[in-house]
Formats: C-alpha cells, structure tokens, sequence
C-alpha cells in the first residue's frame, strides 16, 4: 500500500521535482483512512504544504478513495557525522563585503517571513539545489538582510566557495565602465567564472535596460549551467518586472520563489528587540511596544526610530518616557485610519480600557474603586492635559462645578506626595491620548 502511494505521486509530478521535493518523503503509516507523510526537512514540508497539495490529496484519494486525507509530518533523519575542526581555518573567499549585522541569527521569524527564511537558509546549506531563489517583498522588509545572511552563512561555514554580493545598479555600472575601458572580458571573468554565489540585490533597477539584461541573462545561463547558486532580490514579483526580457523573467521563476510579507505586531515587536540588542541599548517595555505597534511596516524606518530614541537618552543622559518617545517620533509614526473622536470621547475609552470598566460605569455614581480612581484621572487629564474648562467637564462626567474642582485637587496633591501607582496611570492615558492625537 505504501509503495502504490508513492509511486501514485511520482506518477504526478516530473523527475526533476520529485528528486527535489521527495527525497526524504514517505509514507509513515496510513490511519482510518489518513495517511502521514514524513518529510526530514521542515522548509520541504511547507513547500510541499503549498505547492504539492492537490497532487497529493489526488493520489490519496485516487488509492484510498474519496473521504482519504493526509497529514505531512516533519521527522529529522539527518545522518549525525562528527568531524574535527582544522587546525587553521580557511575563510571562504568574499568578493564584496557584508554587513556583519546581517546573519540568520538576526532575523526574527514570523509568519509573513518564516517561509523565504528557510528558503534562504537552505541555499547557504546548500549552494546549488534550489536555483535560482528569487526572494520578493516591499520596501524595508528584509531582503538584503536575508541576502546578506546567505552570504555570512556561507563564508562561515563553506571556505571553498566564492561569494559575491552585488546590487543591480553596481552591476551595471561594473559593466559600463568595462565597456568604456575594453575589458569586457575581464568583466564576464569575474562574474561567471570567479564566482561561486552570486547574490544580486534590487533586480528592479535594471526595469527597462534591455543591455545590461542581456548581459544578466548569459551571466546567469553560465551560472546556472555550472551548477552555481544564484539568489534574486527584488521589490516585485518576476511577472511583474515590466519591461524585462521575457527569457530572464522565466529564469527568475525556474527555482524557488519566496515573497516577504509585511511582519504582524508580534513579530515587529521581537524585531524590535533584536534590534535593540544588536544596538546594545535599553529602553523601557512601554515605549518599546509603543514604537513597534505605531511605527510604519518599513523595519528601516523601525530600526531609525529605535536609534533615534536611542541617541535621545544618550545625548540627555536619562531615561526616555512614553510621552517623550511619542514626541520625539512623530515623522515616524504610520498614519492611520481613525475617525476623528471628540478627545474627551477618547480620554472615556482609554480610561475604560485601561481600568477595565465600561464607559457607563465611570459616568454613574459607582462607588467601585477603579470607577472612582477612572473619574478621577479623567478629570484631572480632560483639566490639565485637554485643557478643558471645569464646566465642559462637570458636564461630561454628570457631576458639579464643585466635585470636579475638588476631583483634579486630589490627583494633584497625590501626584505631589508621590503616589506612583496613580502617576503610572496617567502616563499610560496620556500616552495613548497623545498616540491617537498623532494619528487620528
Ligand atoms: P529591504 O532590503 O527589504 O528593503 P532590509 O533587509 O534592508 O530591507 O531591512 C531593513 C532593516 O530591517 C534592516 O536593518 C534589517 O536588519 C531589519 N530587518 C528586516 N527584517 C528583519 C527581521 N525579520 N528580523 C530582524 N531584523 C530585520
Ligand atoms: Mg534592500
């Protein structure tokens, strides 16, 4: 039954996939009618999660009949081969330089990245068996750094091979100035014969040039015929490169193609993280949250607020609070969708949200603890923060003249004692205040 399974499937797909996708896959056992698949490669198993999933569930089906499913399963077999370190350890040779900030071990995963991270980590592992990656995504969302990855990973791990990092405008301009000096040859030397890797960053720039694709399109056929891995970096799809060669497009999209996504809010927070501790700095909890929640997708601009708070606390020598972060970051912040509330409408939500009441227990006469200290707060921030007068606030709180008056004494007066449980509070109120106010 096992064998009638897979060779169903290999019936499905042609030769060159299934020695690429189906080397460590089997069939594990088969269930009520399920059948587990193993597969010893945890990048396989979500390549084989997207791209194979009607041919598998038609050859499940077609040998177990129609109500048949299947499972994949990641199983490790990766053999255990121990050997020793040389005594001198050779570099592989780096044709252009890296950032050295730019490692696999820097790159926070998540789920819009998960899947062009691991495609890039088995390139390094493995130069050469899936060519070309081409690797896709906005501004700002990790394609050099990913890039570059592969490049640190390889001179790490592989001393024999040759490295080369390049952007497609320093292609280019490599290949003009060889012209304009008659050493083409000494061009097409070192870039289809000297190298081992070719990484190619920002594909878009050559949109339109049909010379310089010509020249890019035999540089990579001598590449690729070599069995030399090439990685692709580009702000679009392959499809979508207007105005390139016909030919070079459907090179790009003869391996793997992987597509970043723009990071959820947990994964820009552990961004964050990671970026500040690349940089080596501190800041608080509160504002770390508050600068990857509000700040635009592009991590460039991130990792620019992050160092632009950082230099803040440095050049002031202390620490920098929300209100602070908020002010120093307004060129930062994304702009958002928001209908523009009445602020004292706003300052009633913050304070229900934060204290963990309704809105309706706030404004009646509860003498709840939290009712009281949220009325109180309110009115102390509608007075001095808003700047409302005490008679537009007695309204909205369905109190006196006289209540509120008194209400915003005693928040002063606590404030001065040093009360901080409550000065905690309102700085959490006015931050989110101040938040909304930046972007509504
Ligand atoms: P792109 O080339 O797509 O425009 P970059 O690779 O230059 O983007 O990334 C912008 C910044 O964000 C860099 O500082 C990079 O280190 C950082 N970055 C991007 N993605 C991640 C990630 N997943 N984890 C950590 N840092 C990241
Ligand atoms: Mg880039």
């Amino acid at each position: 039954m096992k064998d009638r399974i897979l060779q169903e499937i290999k019936a499905r797909v042609n030769r060159k996939s299934w020695e690429l996708w189906f080397s460590s896959f089997d069939v594990k056992s088969i269930e009520n009618n399920k059948v587990i698949f193993s597969v010893g490669n945890l990048f396989i198993k979500e390549w084989l999660e997207k791209k194979y999933h009607s041919v598998l569930i038609k050859a499940v089906k077609s040998i177990l009949g129609n109500d048949a499913s299947y499972e994949l399963t990641f199983e490790s077999f990766e053999p255990h081969v121990s050997y020793s370190e040389p005594l001198v350890k050779r570099k592989a040779v780096l044709l252009t330089p890296l950032n050295p900030d730019y490692t696999f071990e820097n790159f926070v995963v998540g789920p819009g990245n998960s899947f062009a991270y691991h495609a890039a980590l088995e390139v390094a592992k493995q130069p050469g068996r899936y060519n070309p990656l081409f690797i896709y995504g906005g501004v700002g969302l990790g394609k050099t750094h990913l890039l570059q990855s592969i490049g640190n990973y390889v001179v790490q791990n592989e001393p024999n091979l040759r490295v080369m990092y390049i952007t497609s405008e320093k292609f280019l301009n490599d290949l003009v100035d060889s012209m304009k000096e008659g050493k083409l040859t000494e061009f097409r030397e070192k870039y289809r014969r000297k190298v081992d890797i070719l990484l190619i960053d920002d594909i878009q720039f050559l949109v339109g040039k049909t010379g310089v694709q010509t020249e890019l399109f035999h540089t990579f056929n001598e590449l690729y015929d070599s069995g030399k891995q090439i990685v692709i970096c580009s702000d679009r799809e392959p499809h979508m490169l207007k105005e390139f060669q016909d030919r070079l497009i459907s090179r790009f999209q003869m391996g793997l193609v992987a597509k970043l996504e723009p990071p959820d809010e947990e994964t820009r927070k552990n961004i964050a993280k990671k970026m500040l501790e690349i940089e080596n700095g501190e800041l608080p909890e509160e504002v770390l949250n508050f600068v990857a929640e509000n700040v635009d997708d592009n991590l460039r601009r991130l990792k620019g607020a992050i160092i632009k708070l950082l230099v803040y606390k440095e050049t002031t020598g202390k620490e920098i609070n929300l209100r602070e972060a908020v002010s120093l970051l307004r060129d930062f912040i994304k702009p958002r969708e928001m209908k523009i509330l009445d602020p004292m409408d706003e300052l009633l939500d913050i304070l229900s949200r934060i204290m963990g009441i309704p809105k309706e227990e706030i404004l009646s006469s509860s003498r709840n603890v939290k009712a009281i200290t949220a009325r109180r707060v309110g009115m102390y921030v509608a007075k001095t923060y808003l700047k409302n007068s005490l008679r537009s606030i007695a309204e909205k709180f369905n109190r006196s003249h006289p209540v509120v008056a008194d209400s915003v004494k005693r928040v002063k007066n606590s404030l001065l004692k040093g009360n901080r449980q409550l000065k905690s509070i309102i700085d959490e109120v006015v931050g989110e205040l101040s938040r909304r106010a930046l972007n509504g």
